[in-house]
């Protein structure tokens, strides 16, 4: 069998290897290294898969979260509702840009912040909701407009964990997480479901004015050459990086549904078990399995990881603290006991190998080792 990764990225680049060295190759000749050909390309390509009007390349997600909060203008003091569950760069950037984070409690069954809970958070200072679609599965979209309508708030969405996930509106019709929102933060950071080979972001929004702000944020708040309007970063999306990005995209689809059956297969070999929920698939997105987490009931979660550890079946915890009990994010408003579902889950959940090279012996294996565990 063979050695069973978190990710496996070197399988998946074997099966493209010739594609992906060629284009890496055009842009080593061209020497175009920054803003080249390849990264407009790229662009393109993204805006027409996505159906979103405006694609900003940038350095990393957590620079594309940044710089659409800074592209809208938000300033300190103005109130930001968040996860309490998800990774730290969500409420880093808040924080970073002084402006307060208001953490929110998520839905147990999705892992997805909580409309109801983003309702009750509202106060005159709020200005902004960062819905993340963790794990793969876009939020409830809907119910998060309908707040922001009411309430004159901006979304941005942290859709690094889930580009291609399509979210179905009441009416029957689809779209793209990452384009329903005002403004939308995405990675490519290696192991994402869009990966390049070293780190990548970008920032998707639909408003023609709000895109011309964000290119100028990504490039030192610049309006014409050398002249310098604003406080901006430099935060660019390297030509190799895109031209990796652009073979990628092709077989984005192809990554998604590999994705989709590695998960079946495990609900499958689960869903007898008692001890193991297997993921929550909503009514409203489809799932691009990012990660496939399970919440276990009655077992002891940090032994079951050293078994499978110990067996050769990595494993994860994402994420073992939540964003109120960590040491940097300390703050008086918030204690142990506030956000019950997150710090449940946050004790009872693990991430299985999923990527999208899983082969059928490693399936087989791998649920064997979990069921042995569970019952035991
Ligand atoms: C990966 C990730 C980020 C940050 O992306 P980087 O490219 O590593 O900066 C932000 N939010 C979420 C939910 C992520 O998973």
């Amino acid at each position: 069998m063979k050695e069973i990764r978190m990710v496996d990225l070197k399988g998946q680049y074997d099966k493209i290897k010739t594609e992906i060295d060629q284009e890496i190759q055009k842009v080593i000749d061209s020497t175009a290294f920054i803003n080249g050909p390849a990264v407009q390309e790229f662009q393109a390509d993204l805006e027409k898969y996505l159906g979103v009007k405006h694609v900003i390349p940038c350095a990393n997600g957590t620079d594309a979260l940044q710089v659409a909060m800074m592209g809208l203008g938000l300033k300190p003091g103005d109130e930001v509702i968040t996860t309490s569950f998800t990774f730290i760069a969500t409420a880093e950037v808040i924080a970073l840009l002084g402006l307060t984070p208001v953490l929110v409690d998520v839905d147990p069954d999705t892992f997805n912040i909580d409309p109801e809970a983003v309702r009750k958070a509202i106060t005159p200072h709020t200005k902004a909701i960062v819905p993340v679609h963790l794990f793969g599965q876009s939020v409830d979209m809907e119910e998060v407009l309908k707040i922001a309508n009411e309430h004159n708030l901006f979304v941005i969405e942290d859709v690094c964990q889930a580009i291609g996930a399509d979210y179905i509106f009441s009416d029957g019709s689809t779209k793209k997480a990452g384009t329903i929102g005002d403004v939308a933060g995405v990675s490519f950071f290696p192991s994402k479901n869009l990966g390049c080979f070293g780190d990548g972001g970008a920032i998707f929004t639909n408003n023609d004015e709000l895109a011309r702000q964000l290119r100028v944020v990504v490039n030192h708040g610049m309006t014409v050459r050398y002249y310098h309007d604003y406080v901006g970063v430099n935060s660019r999306l390297d030509a190799m990086q895109a031209a990796v990005l652009k073979v990628k995209l092709q077989y984005l689809y192809e990554y998604a549904k590999a994705r989709q059956a590695a998960a079946d297969y495990y609900d499958n070999a689960f869903a007898g078990c008692q001890k193991l929920q297997t993921p929550v698939r909503a009514s409203f997105s489809s799932h691009v399995f990012h990660q496939y987490t399970l919440v276990t009931n009655n077992l002891d979660r940090d032994e079951m990881q050293k078994f499978l550890m110990s067996k050769g079946v990595p494993a994860m915890i994402y994420y073992p603290v939540p964003m109120h009990l960590q040491k940097a994010y300390q703050d008086p408003r918030y204690k142990e006991g506030d956000f019950p579902v997150t710090e449940a889950l946050s004790k009872t959940v693990i991430s299985l190998p999923m990527h999208t090279e899983l082969d059928e012996e490693q399936l087989k294996y791998i649920t064997t080792c979990v069921l042995e565990f569970a019952n035991r």
